[in-house]
C-alpha cells in the first residue's frame, strides 16, 4: 500500500465533509503493520511521510516522522480481531455523529443497511477517546459488522481494502442522513425476510461487502472472510 493513497482518502475524507479540521483517521494493514494517519495533523499540510508503521502484535510502538493518531488502538484492536479487514475509516461524519450522540443505532429502515453485514448499524456505548475501553465497545459493537456508531464521538467504517472502507464511510454518512430525515415521519421498518433478501442480493452485488451473506454463504467463497474462526460463526448464530 502507498503511503500516498492514505493521505488522499484523508484529504476526500474532508473534502466530503465527512470530518472536520483534523478529526477523523485512516489506517490499511500493511503486512504485520498498519499504516495510519498522523495525529493533529491538517490534511493540507499532511505527506506521505507522515504516516506511520505500528506493528498490529505490538505495544503502539511506531516508526515514521510524526506521532500516529491517538485512536491507534482501536485501529490496531480491530485489525486483531477482525483478519478479513485490512482498511479502517473513522470519523465524525456529521449525521452519523448526531445518531451516536443519540445512542440511537440504525435500523433496517432502508435496505443499504445490508452494505454494513447486518440488520442494523449498532452504536458502541461511551469510552473516552484513545482508550483500551473504546477500542474494547467498539470491537463488539462491530461483531459481524462493517461499521459501527460510537457514542457521542463519531463512527467507524471498514472494508477488505480503502476504497471500500471509504465507500462504507460514505454509505454510512448518508443512510445515517436519510435515517434522522426520516424520522420526522416515522420510518417503516424492513422485515426479517425482506432484509434477508436484501442482503443476500447485496452480497451477490457487492461481491463480499456484506459479510452476513458470505456467512450464510458458508465455506466455499473464496473471500478470506468465509475462513473466519468457528467463533464467529457461533457468536453470529447466538445472536
Ligand atoms: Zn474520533
Amino acid at each position: 500500500m502507498n503511503r500516498s493513497a492514505l493521505v488522499a482518502a484523508y484529504r476526500e475524507l474532508i473534502a466530503r465533509g465527512l470530518s472536520q479540521g483534523t478529526a477523523g483517521n485512516i489506517s490499511v494493514r500493511h503486512g504485520e503493520a498498519m499504516l495510519i494517519t498522523p495525529s493533529a495533523l491538517p490534511a493540507a499540510a499532511m505527506r506521505a511521510p507522515d504516516i506511520a508503521a505500528m506493528p498490529i502484535a505490538g505495544d503502539g510502538a511506531w516508526r515514521g516522522r510524526a506521532r500516529p493518531s491517538s485512536e491507534w488502538r482501536m485501529h490496531r484492536d480491530i485489525y486483531r480481531a477482525r483478519p478479513e479487514i485490512a482498511a479502517i475509516v473513522h470519523a465524525h461524519a456529521p449525521y452519523a455523529t448526531a445518531l451516536a450522540m443519540a445512542r440511537r443505532p440504525i435500523p433496517p429502515a432502508h435496505y443499504m443497511v445490508a452494505a454494513f453485514g447486518g440488520g442494523d448499524v449498532p452504536c458502541a456505548p461511551y469510552a473516552t477517546f484513545g482508550t483500551a475501553a473504546l477500542s474494547a465497545v467498539a470491537v463488539r459493537a462491530l461483531a459481524g459488522r462493517t461499521a459501527c456508531l460510537l457514542a457521542n464521538h463519531g463512527c467507524l467504517a471498514l472494508g477488505t481494502d480503502l476504497a471500500e472502507a471509504m465507500w462504507r464511510a460514505l454509505e454510512l454518512e448518508t443512510i445515517s442522513k436519510q435515517y434522522l430525515l426520516s424520522l420526522a415521519a416515522g420510518p417503516v421498518l424492513l422485515g426479517e425476510a425482506e432484509l434477508a433478501e436484501a442482503q443476500a442480493a447485496f452480497g451477490a452485488y457487492r461481491g463480499g461487502a456484506s459479510q452476513a451473506a458470505a456467512n450464510r454463504d458458508g465455506a466455499t467463497g473464496s473471500k478470506p472472510a468465509a475462513a473466519a474462526p468457528t467463533r464467529s460463526r457461533h457468536r453470529s448464530s447466538a445472536r
